[in-house]
């Protein structure tokens, strides 16, 4: 199942079709996505029994918006790709590095970024939404528990990211538009094997990170395990799973966004996200 949103409403999409979650249940399920993830399992039984004709809306990839619209949690793990800890100069780590992308900057999949002053960097990432609350879930539990994966981007200014000792990272982070998110979010039963899907981020049509999701050190289930161990994960909440090898600070010489850049996310089985860049405007 791919829950998408059009319109602020939730939607189911079939191929180039979606069926309105409300209008198709006759008012029995909310047009809230956040409302929707609250209940996911009876939205899952729901949509099994839906007929095709339900599916009356013809999708327009451009109308697509954030399928988690307001995250409670944003987290999201540093350095969880070898290749891309070595690349930043460390080993990799024995626990996961945990930040917040605070929850005002996720944004939809086809949208503009402003760029701020400094240093901003790509980091496509794989992204875990939550279906239920979870507290203390082993990791062979944890799949039970994701809502569905989407494409994430973890926008970052590098400046204020590694400003001070120790860096703190959420700030850079977190500016406007700095996570976008989609184009839907699919469940995991979509998938051959959810822990191993291709991962690619495209600058300007060129690859510049290419990897699978089979390669982290921590896989969503371990992350879960990990993260709610301490915190209690809510419906909705996201986690950034950690970039691929290829960021743009660790190219010789680096290389950052600039105006007219256009960044395209993949991963498959899900789809894409595509951002373009402007100058901030005062
Ligand atoms: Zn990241």
């Amino acid at each position: 199942m791919r829950l998408a949103v059009i319109g602020g409403r939730a939607a189911l999409v079939r191929g180039d079709r979606a069926a309105d979650v409300s209008w198709a249940s006759q008012g029995r399920l909310p047009s809230d996505p956040m409302a929707l993830l609250e209940q996911w399992q009876r939205v899952r039984d729901w949509a099994a029994d839906l007929s095709a004709e339900a599916y009356d809306i013809e999708v327009d990839p451009a109308a697509l918006q954030a399928p988690v619209p307001q995250p409670r949690q944003v987290f999201a793990v540093a350095l969880n790709y070898p290749p891309h800890a070595a690349e930043a100069g460390f080993t990799p780590p024995d626990e996961p590095l945990v930040f917040t992308k605070f929850p005002t900057c996720v944004t939809g999949p086809r949208v503009t970024v402003e760029l701020p002053e400094g240093k901003v960097d790509w980091e496509v990432e794989l992204v875990a939404v939550m279906g239920r609350s979870a507290h203390r879930v082993s990791a062979d539990r944890a799949w039970e528990t994701v809502a569905g994966l989407t494409v994430g981007q973890d926008l970052s200014e590098r400046v204020s990211q590694l400003q001070g000792k120790p860096a703190q990272f959420s700030l850079g982070k977190s500016f406007p538009g700095f996570g976008p998110t989609g184009p839907a979010l699919v469940t995991p039963d979509e998938f051959d094997d959810p822990d191993d899907l291709e991962i690619t981020g495209l600058l300007n049509g060129e690859t510049v990170q290419q990897d699978r999701t089979k390669s982290m050190i921590f896989p969503v289930p371990e992350l879960i395990a990990r993260l709610s161990a301490v915190v209690s994960l809510l419906p909705g909440d996201l986690i950034f799973t950690g970039t691929p090898a290829g960021v743009g600070n660790r190219m010789n010489p680096p290389r950052y966004l600039t105006e007219g850049d256009e960044l395209v996310s993949r991963i498959q089985g899900i789809g894409e996200i595509r951002q373009h860049f402007t100058a901030v405007h005062p």
